[in-house]
């Protein structure tokens, strides 16, 4: 699917679109440069694309089956910019070594087609945005606090 966000600006309406559209069906938005994203269903690696979590500028989440007989869901974060693979590389030694009970376990990275992917725990709730949205875009402290650290910090 094509998400209206030119890759060049920035800018955009972030309606989808069919990959085969030229223009943006809701804006009328020069496609030319648009979001690529991968569609439900298109199989990456040993993961099959389920939904779209989130995206930006140099990437997207998506939730994922893995092709395995215990068929886990993961989510997939894939990284647009190939000579961005290093740094992807090092973002994930450094955050498979995090052991917190508040945060993803991360699980692997894979290279396919140019672009890199972390594959890292599902994690199923409600995001920042929509706790936001919910709550005026105010969020109480006590809220964001983490709930059952363990850490030396807390
Ligand atoms: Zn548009």
């Amino acid at each position: 699917m094509l998400i209206c966000l030119d890759q060049r600006s920035h800018s955009g309406c972030q309606a989808h679109n069919p990959d085969n559209a030229t223009r943006c069906q809701q804006c009328g938005r020069d496609l030319r440069f648009a979001l690529k994203l991968q569609d439900p269903g298109t199989v990456i690696g040993n993961y099959r694309i389920e939904q779209v979590i989130g995206h930006g500028g140099f990437g997207a989440v998506y939730e994922a089956t893995q092709r395995t007989s215990t068929g886990s869901k993961v989510a997939l974060k894939e990284n647009f910019e190939s000579d961005m693979i290093q740094r992807f590389q090092r973002e994930f030694q450094v955050l498979r070594a995090l052991k917190h009970d508040n945060l993803p376990r991360y699980d692997a990275m894979f290279e396919q087609d140019g672009n890199a992917y972390l594959v890292m725990e599902l994690v199923v709730g409600q995001n920042l945005e929509e706790i936001l949205q919910r709550n005026q875009h105010r969020l109480w402290w006590r809220r964001s606090w983490p709930i059952r650290c363990s850490c030396a910090m807390c």
